[in-house]
């Protein structure tokens, strides 16, 4: 991997972002945000897969006001995210939001981003510059590329914000179409000291969301740039975090949990490899230890072919081999592979 780009650190609430810590995961909650128990219900969701940082919507005054309720019940930074009203921004900071996403195509005059750079700088908040390809501002220039004009509307409102002193500055320049996020990024990140939060915006379901975000977040995180990630699937947040660990896991920028191998299952295999494999995909999202864990499809090339796992096993007719440290430990029979292989992951030592 080439060298991390070298971005200012900032902290919201006490998790620092940039400045060359570790690649921040971070998520959205799908709940109204005016009804504070599901919000909240819904941050432990996210902070039991490990999720560091969280965004919620914030359309409406109410919603504003539930922010102090909602930061009461949960134990990650919070961040109040505004579109259209200024106003809504100065109330989310009011009620404890530790950081804003503006997004700079909608919130209009200079003047009102002035007032809640203001409020944000009394509170040491943060504010990310949101750009979004869908919703640039009207006077963007038509001679410049999506990319151009996404870069452009960013540096008008960081140079707006500078300008008042202001510097707790984090930026994204989010499309839908991968290569012009890459473009966006790659030229935004030579430009400014600033910390990044990179992803694909809207990018779909998981099936097809997690291979963009992965195609976009991926390369740009191989070119030393981004900070913070979000992954955005139209799913429950939760796959988002596990998405975006996945993503930093396979590129060696983050240890999170374990890690699973699983075969692509063949013509050999005497056993359902993709249900286990689903099953204990499922029980190790709660297992933070960092281990390597396989599920082999047959005895003949499983142990073979996972030797440098940790745990696994190698599924027979009937019956299955657990390995531990590349070595047999226990033959097991088939309604008890779960159990038996989740026993040796959990007592691991
Ligand atoms: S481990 Fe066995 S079942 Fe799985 S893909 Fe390899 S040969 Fe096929």
């Amino acid at each position: 991997m080439n060298n991390r780009r070298v971005s200012k650190a900032i902290k919201i609430g006490g998790v620092t972002i940039g400045g060359g810590a570790p690649v921040v995961v971070q998520s959205m909650t799908k709940t109204d945000t005016r009804d504070a128990r599901a919000t909240i219900r819904q941050i432990k969701e996210l902070e039991e897969c490990g999720c560091e940082l969280v965004r919620v919507a914030v359309p409406d005054a109410e919603a504003a006001r539930a922010i102090s309720g909602i930061k009461k019940g949960i134990a990650v930074p919070l961040i109040a995210d505004i579109h259209f009203d200024y106003r809504l921004a100065l109330m989310a900071l009011e009620a404890g939001a530790d950081g804003l996403r503006l997004n700079p195509g909608n919130i209009g005059e200079p003047e009102k981003v002035k007032a809640v750079a203001l409020a944000a700088k009394e509170r040491s908040a943060p504010i990310r510059i949101g750009v979004n390809a869908g919703s640039l501002p009207r006077k963007a220039n038509p001679r410049l590329s999506v990319a151009g004009r996404m870069v452009a509307a960013a540096l008008e409102q960081i140079r707006l914000l500078e300008s008042l002193d202001f510097d707790l500055i984090k930026v994204s320049l989010k499309a839908f179409d991968v290569p012009t996020t890459i473009e966006a990024y790659q030229s935004i990140a030579e430009k400014i000291p600033y910390p990044l939060h990179i992803g694909i915006t809207e990018a779909g379901t998981p099936r097809t969301g997690i291979i963009r975000s992965t195609a976009g977040i991926g390369t740009l995180l191989w070119l030393g740039i981004g900070d913070t990630i979000r992954v955005s699937l139209t799913a429950h947040p939760r796959e988002e975090v596990i998405a975006a660990y996945e993503i930093l896991k396979s590129l060696n920028l983050r240890q999170h949990g374990p890690v699973l191998v699983s075969c692509p299952t063949c013509g050999r295999s005497e056993v359902d490899v993709v249900k286990l494999a689903e099953a204990v995909e499922e029980r190790l999202v709660k297992i933070d230890k960092p281990l390597k864990v396989a599920v082999m499809g047959c005895v003949v090339n499983g142990p073979g072919e996972a030797k440098d796992a940790d745990v696994g096993i190698a599924c027979g007719k009937g019956k299955g081999v657990i390995f531990k440290k590349g070595k047999k430990v226990a033959t097991v029979d088939e309604k008890d592979f779960l159990t038996v292989l989740m026993r040796e992951v959990e007592g691991y030592e």
